[in-house]
Formats: C-alpha cells, sequence, structure tokens
C-alpha cells in the first residue's frame, strides 16, 4: 500500500474495532489501531462466543422496568443495578425505561436484525478470506427451561419473533430437549431451539483477526490510550495519546463502555452504560454439551468450545466497578446445576468479567462525532457486539468513503 494512500487510526482493538479495521484496510487506508491496554484485552476476550441472529430484541422491552427494580432489592437476581447517585445512570435508566413498551421494542428489532444477519452472512466470508480459525460451529442455540410455566411464555415470544422477524424457533416438550442435546438433565420442561445460530471462541477471533490485519501492514500499538484530538482547520489532525501525537486523515473511536468517559474529545455525552457481566471456563464436564444453551429462568449462558467449556452471563449496571465478585460468579455454577448433568469441568482454567457497553435502546451509536467530521464512533453494542462486529465494520468504511451503505445507517445515529 502506498503513502498517498488514506490514513485511519481505530481507537480501541477489541472486536468492533478490529471490524472496522479490516474493512478500511479493504478501502484502500493505511490502519494504525491502539488500544489502553492490550489488543483484545476488553469485553471482546471472554464473552460466551454466540454469534446469534436470534436475538432481535433488545432488552428494553415491557415489563423490563419492574424486573430492573426488582434487582435492586436482590443482590443475587441476574439483572442488578447498584443503587447510587449517578445523574448519567439516571438518565440512561429513565430513557430505557421509556423504550420498555412493544412498538419501540420492535421498531429496536428490525434494526438490529439488520446488523445480526448481514454480520452472519458476514463471517461466512471472512471465515474464508482473513482466514479466521476460531471454532467456528454452527448448531444453533437452545432455550432450556425447567418450568412448564416459563417455557409455555416464551410461546408468546416465539410467536412475535416468527410474525415480525421470521426468526422462528421449533420447541421441544419434556424429554423430547435431550434429543438435541444430551447432555442436559432429565426431567425439565423443554426448550426452544433456533436452529441457525452459530457460535466461536472469542480469544481465537481476535487472536486470528490480528494475525490477519498484521499481514496487511496493520500497526498495532498497546497501551497506548487517546487523550484528546488535536485540531486543525476545523478537523481533528492527530489524536493525543499517551504515548504522543499520532496523525492520521481518519479516526474511529471504538472504546466499549469507555466511550461516555471520552466526552471532551468527541463533543458530546455518549449514553452508554458499562454493563457487567462475568464467565467462567473450565475444561470439558464429561458429558459435555454440544450445543450452546441458554437457561432463560437464571440468565446463565453455556458454551462448549474444542476442549474447554464456558458458563457466562449476569448483568450488573454497577459503573465502573474492576471487582471480581465471587457471589456474581457463583450464580453461573448454581443456573449449571440446575440444568447439567455434568455442570462444568474439573478444571477451572479462568475467570473473568467485561463491560458490556450498554444503550438505552439497545442500538450501537454508528455516527460522526458533532465535533470533528473525520472524527467516527462505533460503540453501545450491548450484549451483541461479536455478533453484529463485522456488519457495523463494514458500515464504518461505507460511511468514511461515502460509498452505498449495504444496511440503514439512520437508526445508529447519535440520539
Ligand atoms: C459475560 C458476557 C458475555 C457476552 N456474550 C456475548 C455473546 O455471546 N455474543 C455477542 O455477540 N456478544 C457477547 N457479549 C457482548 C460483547 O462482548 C460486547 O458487545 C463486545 O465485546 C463489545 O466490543 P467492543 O469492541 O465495542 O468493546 P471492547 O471489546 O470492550 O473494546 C474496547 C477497547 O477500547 C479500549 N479503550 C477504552 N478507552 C480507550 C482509550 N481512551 N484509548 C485507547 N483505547 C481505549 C479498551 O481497552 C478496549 O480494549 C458478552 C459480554 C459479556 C460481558
Amino acid at each position: 500500500m502506498s503513502s498517498d494512500n488514506p490514513s485511519a487510526l481505530i481507537i480501541g482493538c477489541g472486536v468492533i474495532g478490529t471490524a472496522c479495521a479490516h474493512y478500511l484496510v479493504e478501502a484502500g487506508f493505511r490502519v494504525t489501531m491502539i488500544d489502553a491496554q492490550g489488543f483484545g484485552q476488553g469485553c471482546s476476550q471472554a464473552n460466551c462466543g454466540l454469534i446469534c441472529p436470534s436475538h432481535v430484541l433488545p432488552l428494553a422491552e415491557p415489563g423490563a422496568v419492574w424486573r430492573a427494580l426488582f434487582g435492586m432489592l436482590q443482590p443475587n437476581a441476574p439483572l442488578r443495578i447498584k443503587l447510587r447517585l449517578d445523574p448519567q445512570l439516571a438518565a440512561w435508566f429513565l430513557r430505557f425505561a421509556w423504550r420498555c413498551n412493544r412498538r419501540d421494542m420492535l421498531e429496536a428489532g428490525r434494526h438490529r436484525q439488520a446488523l445480526l444477519q448481514s454480520s452472519l452472512h458476514l463471517y461466512g466470508e471472512l471465515r474464508e478470506e482473513v482466514p479466521l480459525d476460531c471454532q467456528w460451529r454452527q448448531r444453533g442455540l437452545l432455550f432450556a427451561y425447567q418450568s412448564e410455566a416459563e417455557l409455555e411464555r416464551y410461546a408468546e415470544t416465539d410467536q412475535l419473533l416468527r410474525e415480525y422477524f421470521d426468526e422462528p424457533a421449533s420447541r421441544h416438550d419434556g424429554g423430547a430437549v435431550r434429543q438435541i442435546e444430551p447432555a442436559l438433565k432429565p426431567g425439565l420442561a423443554g426448550g426452544w431451539y433456533y436452529e441457525s445460530d452459530a457460535h466461536l471462541r472469542p480469544e481465537q477471533l481476535l487472536a486470528s483477526w490480528r494475525r490477519g490485519l498484521e499481514g496487511r501492514g496493520v500497526k498495532i500499538r498497546e497501551n497506548c490510550e487517546l487523550r484528546d484530538f488535536a485540531e486543525r482547520s476545523g478537523r481533528a489532525n492527530s489524536a493525543v495519546t499517551s504515548e504522543g501525537d499520532l496523525a492520521a486523515d481518519v479516526f474511529v473511536v471504538a472504546t466499549g463502555a469507555w466511550t461516555p468517559q471520552l466526552h471532551r474529545p468527541l463533543g458530546c455525552r455518549v449514553p452508554i452504560q458499562p454493563g457487567k457481566g462475568y464467565s467462567i471456563t473450565t475444561s470439558s464436564p464429561k458429558p459435555s454439551p454440544t450445543v450452546p444453551l441458554i437457561f432463560p429462568e437464571c440468565k446463565v449462558a453455556v458454551t462448549p468450545f474444542e476442549a474447554d467449556f464456558r458458563l457466562g452471563s449476569t448483568m450488573e449496571f454497577a459503573g465502573y466497578d474492576t471487582s471480581l465478585n465471587p457471589q456474581r460468579l457463583e450464580l453461573l455454577r448454581r443456573g449449571a446445576e440446575r440444568f447439567l448433568e455434568a455442570p462444568y469441568g474439573d478444571e477451572e482454567r479462568d475467570r473473568w468479567y467485561g463491560w458490556r457497553p450498554m444503550t438505552f435502546d439497545g442500538l450501537p451509536i454508528i455516527d460522526r462525532s458533532p465535533r470533528f467530521d473525520n472524527v467516527w464512533i462505533a460503540a453501545g453494542h450491548n450484549m451483541l457486539g461479536l455478533s453484529m462486529a463485522p456488519a457495523t465494520g463494514k458500515l464504518v468504511a461505507e460511511l468514511v468513503t461515502g460509498s452505498p451503505p449495504h444496511v440503514t445507517p439512520e437508526p445508529f445515529r447519535l440520539r
């Protein structure tokens, strides 16, 4: 690539920054990436690895406010808000509450679906082209239930997903659910199965994508934190970082849950809250599930990898709290014990937390910053950053180059 090619600096080496780097290289940019920590060490690291087009509906749905309020009173509820005086959180929560109605939920679902479907398709191309070596499997996703009433209640959601999103699940009552996943305990009420969902190992995805990008000349600088932008003639001229100034023609801020902390350089308050989740990775239990599972009654997700096995989830609005809360981790184990013959492996490999970048409406923000027209924001992918990354990266490259966007960008503008 010649030095006449335009240059781009990506701030944030999570899955979103990585996807943006990929599609900007495709568009002919010379790309540098920086990260305040290491490459792929934010929320994209040890998440559940589910690529789930079935997850079209946002968290802001009818009834979600009551569940959140209940969580404030129950330290062990899967959804928990730590009570504190925080005007940003209060404003976020009010806007969230306002969106907890059927109309807004369906509207957000339509826009989320566009990114989810496109990303599933693009992963197919990327796996061949990069190539991505990430234990990709397309074995679907099974929601398993203990209670008949909860299994039955999901029929309403299934009907809605069929009607509005053409995203049907198949229902399996009683013992039939063990024909899909024999590692489940006998005696469950049943489950709902989404055939086209996939899963991968996120750490491996990031490592192999990094190799692919470096092979195409992308420079990666770790432990390099963005502090501000230096301006010339009304445009950002260089990024002011902990390691000195870095000049570029275009800047993409893909800093996930940290993005609100950059309100001064960006010239706006970005309505994102860190939604903390946890995971535990162990050796594979015996018997190990082969199909990824979600237990909605306790909000625990199970992802089987080639040699390892991961339990993940729970949602905690506790600000930028860096503690690894043993009680929240225990919830994962207890949830798995209710549903699996062998709920985890003998050897524990890792305990982890990540801050999901949560927006009040469940939609990511993919837009120009109001301060500089050559600074772009790609953040706020909620619980689905992995599932939406390729389409986000492609859309960013299209917006930057002024090419026709492959998904409608308006819903993802700064709100
Ligand atoms: C328990 C759990 C399970 C999950 N499971 C799934 C799943 O199965 N499927 C799915 O699709 N999604 C899942 N998610 C959500 C997904 O992990 C996130 O949506 C996604 O990782 C967000 O990616 P990102 O690149 O925006 O942010 P991150 O990966 O957090 O990357 C942001 C990067 O920006 C860097 N940064 C921040 N500030 C600065 C600065 N000033 N200068 C330089 N760098 C900076 C950070 O160091 C970080 O590396 C899960 C999340 C959790 C917590």
